[in-house]
């Protein structure tokens, strides 16, 4: 019988696409997919490296491991990904049982290594060389690239799909540990990630995320001297058929490219959402984490995207708590979320991680409840700007990709007949939960929205007369895009 394994993922949109890649590899080798761990014969843990809080989950699901790896012959634990690359001697220390240490860079030997371990019973190492061992293309050299077929089984819906622009990254912002356990900033080929959008979009994908840590620096020299750069991929992603939906996380601020921007607001399928962490609005704080912008620049960048794409919805993401970080730095981030207007943001406590340059060259000395106060202080201003801004929609209607049932119940007075809650995303990548037949998932339908929450704008599905209505408004929206595609191309 084949074997079955089980894949737990932890961390960022970079896991879960390699838990896909990794699992389209297995099943072309003959494995299964397991629903859980007690119908499992290998068990593979896919690691997150950037918080102290996700490996202290990951050592501890490992102690849980080893009594699961002694209750059955032949049973196979295996840890993938930053932590595997990071820390291969320590998980060697505090987890013997473990069969199975493979890097982010070598994914690719996945199955090669599982079989081994199964037929020799010895531990099967794997990782890529560390960013001081060799020279950068040495180092480059030893991250392979991994264009494996995609698994749709693997991703929470068959219409929606990461699809990888980059590995690695070469900015080295002094908290972070993905430098080191990514390797260097790499594009890959725009002819092998159109090949998988094309293959994404066979398989009834209908909206693709490009990914890369600094999406927006992708930059690969074709053959032909032709230098591709983000916008060129969307252009030629836009012109598949299929694909009705493109968006592209995370950017970096100081690459936000007019010829970016411009792409943005002339493709009818692009996204008008941008996600830019700022991570502090302390200049002095920004030259500490090395993230080689002001506040002012900032604020420049999105007054241009906000110039050049008229209704772009733009997150961002910060920590607080940073080394060095005063009352003062603080106030000046809270003031900077205060003015920005961001749809929401993503707030972390710093976290020191051994192997960054903060970890070496700074204390981490603000107090852990000073840290988890300034958090809660950030997150309520967040909130109050995210609800004025969600209320900025009730009125209007708006296109929902419809992504399936809403996992919270949220109280909405009573739902009739074979209707569900239903929750999707608009071209802003604002949530919308609204009432409707779990049948829609994976469409496209227009909904009006009628109330707002910091989180979540809430609505009612058009009926087909204002549906009709609605698509006349829209497709004239989108012939202007379109006609503004002809001119660009032309
Ligand atoms: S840009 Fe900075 S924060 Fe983002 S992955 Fe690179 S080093 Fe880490």
């Amino acid at each position: 019988m084949a074997p079955k394994v089980y894949i737990e993922t932890v961390g960022c949109q970079m896991n879960v696409l390699d838990s896909e890649l990794v699992a389209g590899s297995l099943k072309r080798a003959g494995y299964q997919l397991a629903a859980d761990l007690a119908t499992a014969d290998v068990v593979l843990l896919n690691t997150c490296s950037v918080r102290q809080h996700a490996e202290d989950k990951i050592y501890s699901t490992l102690g849980k491991l080893r009594r699961w790896k002694a209750k059955g012959s032949g049973r196979i634990v295996g840890v993938l990904g930053c932590m595997a690359q990071k820390d291969r001697e320590l998980i060697r220390q505090r987890a013997p049982h473990v069969d199975v240490i493979c890097g982010p860079g070598q994914l690719a030997r996945v199955v090669e290594l599982i079989e081994e371990a199964r037929r020799s019973g010895t531990p099967q190492i794997a990782v890529s060389l560390g960013r001081a061992e060799a020279s950068r293309a040495e180092v480059a050299d030893s991250f392979e690239s991994y264009d494996p077929l995609r698994e749709p089984a693997m991703r929470p819906n068959r219409f929606q799909a990461y699809v990888r622009t980059q590995f690695g990254c070469d900015k080295f912002c002094t908290y972070c540990i993905v430098p080191s356990v990514r390797g260097p900033e790499q594009s890959r080929p725009p002819e092998h990630i159109l090949a998988e959008v094309r293959q994404l979009a066979d398989q009834g994908c209908k909206e693709v995320t490009l990914t890369g840590q600094t999406v927006n620096s992708y930059k690969y020299v074709a053959g032909d001297g032709r230098i591709w750069r983000l916008s060129d991929l969307l252009y030629a992603i836009h012109d598949l058929s299929g694909i009705v939906r493109i968006k592209f996380i995370t950017n970096f601020p100081r690459d936000m490219t007019q010829d970016l921007l411009e792409a943005v607001r002339t493709l009818p399928k692009v996204c008008r959402y941008l996600h830019v962490p700022a991570q502090s609005g302390c200049n002095e704080v920004l030259r500490r984490m090395k993230r080689l912008y002001t506040v002012e620049f900032y604020r420049e960048m999105l007054a241009r995207c906000r110039d050049t794409i008229p209704g772009v919805a733009i997150s961002s993401d910060f920590i607080v708590g940073f080394c060095g970080e005063t009352e003062e730095c603080f106030q000046r981030t809270c003031k900077l979320v205060a003015e920005a207007g961001f749809k929401n943001s993503y707030i972390f406590k710093y976290s020191p991680r051994p192997g960054t340059k903060a970890y070496d060259l700074f204390a981490d000395d603000v107090p852990e409840e000073v840290k988890r106060r300034r958090n809660n202080d950030l997150l309520a201003i967040q909130n109050r700007v995210s609800l004025s801004e969600h209320r900025r929609w009730i009125g209007r209607t708006v296109e929902v990709l419809v992504e399936g049932q809403s996992k919270l119940a949220h109280k909405r007075g009573a739902i009739h007949g074979d209707r569900v809650q239903l929750t999707g995303r608009t071209m802003t990548d604002h949530i919308v939960v609204f009432e409707g037949p779990l049948s829609l998932t994976g469409d496209i339908v227009p909904v009006y929205i009628e109330d707002a929450s910091s989180f979540t704008l809430f609505g009612r599905r058009l009926g087909p007369e204002s549906e009709n209505a609605h698509r006349g408004l829209e497709s004239q929206a989108a012939s202007e895009k379109r006609s503004a595609v002809a001119a660009r191309v032309g």
